[in-house]
């Protein structure tokens, strides 16, 4: 399906973990030393920033429910992300984390929870004008769910075929996909 125009009354959604940094296979970001930017990340971020009215983060991490990690720890990671973006221009208004185990849990994607409280904080997101951006089919279903437009990206799965139907467009890195809306 055909890129929409973007303008600023439009909402981005980005998973975090394969798309904004490399994914740890069988593993988690559990200390900022083992976060690592997809290639061209902090560029795209500060493309999204002039192009986005709202730029939100969803991520799982259920990471925090097994214990590995505590919730200051990862606003710690987060932190120095921001920090780390906005020498480029990029900015990301809100970060959603859900930290339970349970694959059912209302907050874990695809479940809409993160989606909904996003719209609850910022009552102007429209997700019939959102873009949900991820690496894997839940964050495909996540947007679905919600109404919105999305895109995948294979950094992880790269023989799913495509076209799919959860997935309106494919994109090699956030980068590729930031300079097609640029
Ligand atoms: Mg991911």
């Amino acid at each position: 399906m055909q890129l929409p125009l973007i303008d600023n009354s439009w909402t981005l959604f980005l998973d975090r973990d394969g798309v904004i940094n490399e994914e740890i296979r069988k593993g988690y970001v559990l200390h900022w030393d083992m976060f690592k930017f997809t290639s061209g990340a902090e560029e795209a971020l500060g493309i999204f920033a002039r192009r986005f009215g709202h730029i939100v983060v969803t991520t799982n991490q259920r990471c925090i429910g097994k214990g590995l990690l505590t919730t200051a720890g990862l606003q710690d990671i987060h932190t120095r992300m921001l920090a780390a973006i906005a020498p480029h221009g990029g900015r990301i208004d809100r970060i959603y984390h859900c930290p339970d185990v349970d694959s059912n849990s209302p907050c874990r994607k695809p479940q809409p929870g993160m989606g909904l409280q996003a719209q609850q904080d910022f009552p102007e997101i429209d997700f019939a004008r959102s873009i949900m951006v991820g690496n894997t089919l839940s964050d495909m279903q996540f947007g679905k769910n919600l109404g919105m437009y999305t895109v995948f990206i294979p950094s992880t799965l790269p023989d799913l075929p495509f076209p799919h139907p959860l997935q309106d467009a494919r994109y090699e890195s956030l980068l590729h996909f930031a300079r097609a809306i640029q």
